[in-house]
């Protein structure tokens, strides 16, 4: 059993982003983070920005790796005692059409974002299974997982995927307390890691903007009018896993200021 008194949280992907922010809000919330990146470095400074290693620690994790992601969730259970909660974060985005996408590309999204949070949830789940104590797992999939993405299909493939892993294990893991919910984000494009190196280029050349312009050009087509930052996914994260959600589970909430209403 674990002996920590605060909640523990493994998050993916979380050096850059929306992950980043959810760590933030997370140790805001008086958790304590689990860093896991692709990038050591940058997810070790992440976890420094958040306090001492008694609050955060950064951890290299490849989430298509299951020995990987296993000594991540033992570096979590070693530091702070115990697991609670896991977000599914790690993610990239090739942003290709149909064409011009590759076996190479959509075995590389797949493994990412479908198997990597396969892995994850399933490491994940033993522990909390183990514990005894329930806790919470969140995927961070997309607009893209419902409505088609403009050239995009083996991100949004795999972002449906995600989404029903969100139904099954909700099913699945009820028993044991564990609830399971997704997020929902369109449109983050400050701070976020994947619309630099390509994918923001190219989405400005489709909408008819600079690279500059589309945080805005995507703001001014949501029902708000407004533009989302990780922070604003990052809140959905804490509301989700917050006590007043505690009998909330196989849930999708969108974090777009209302585009998929639209
Ligand atoms: P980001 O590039 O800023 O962050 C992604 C992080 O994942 C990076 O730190 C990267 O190193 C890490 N990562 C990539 N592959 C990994 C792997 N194999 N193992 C471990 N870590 C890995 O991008 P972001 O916008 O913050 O995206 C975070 C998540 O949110 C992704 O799953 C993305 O699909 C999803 N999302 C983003 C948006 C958006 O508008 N930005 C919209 C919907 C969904």
């Amino acid at each position: 059993p674990k002996s920590h008194a605060s909640r523990v949280a493994l998050v993916t992907g979380a050096a850059s982003g929306i992950g980043k922010a959810i760590a933030t809000r997370l140790a805001a919330d008086g958790a304590c983070v689990i860093i896991a990146d692709l990038d050591l470095e940058k997810a070790r400074d992440a976890a420094a920005a958040l306090g001492s290693t008694d609050v955060a620690i950064g951890v290299q994790a490849n989430v298509t790796s299951a020995a990987e992601i296993q000594a991540a969730i033992d570096a979590a259970v070693l530091a702070f005692g115990g697991l609670d909660l896991v977000v599914n974060n790690a993610g990239l985005s090739l942003s290709k059409p149909l064409l011009e996408t590759t076996e190479g590309d959509w075995d590389l999204q797949h493994n990412v974002m479908a198997k990597g949070s396969f892995l994850v949830s399933k490491a994940s789940a033993k522990v909390l299974i183990e514990q005894g104590m329930g806790g919470d797992i969140i995927y961070i999939s997309s607009k893209n997982s419902v409505f088609a993405g403009p050239n995009n299909i083996a991100y949004s493939a795999t972002k449906a995927d995600q989404a029903h892993q969100v139904r099954l294990l909700a099913v699945e893991l009820g028993e044991h307390g564990v609830k399971v919910n997704g997020i929902n984000p369109d449109g983050v494009v400050r701070g976020s890691g994947i619309f630099s190196g390509g994918w923001g280029a190219k989405r400005a050349a489709v909408y008819g903007v600079s690279e500059d312009e589309l945080g805005t050009y995507y703001a001014k087509r949501t029902i708000l009018g407004r533009e989302v930052l990780p922070e604003n996914v990052a809140n959905a994260v804490a509301v989700l896993t917050g006590a007043d959600l505690s009998h909330t589970t196989g849930l999708h909430i969108p974090v777009d200021a209302g585009v998929a209403a639209a």
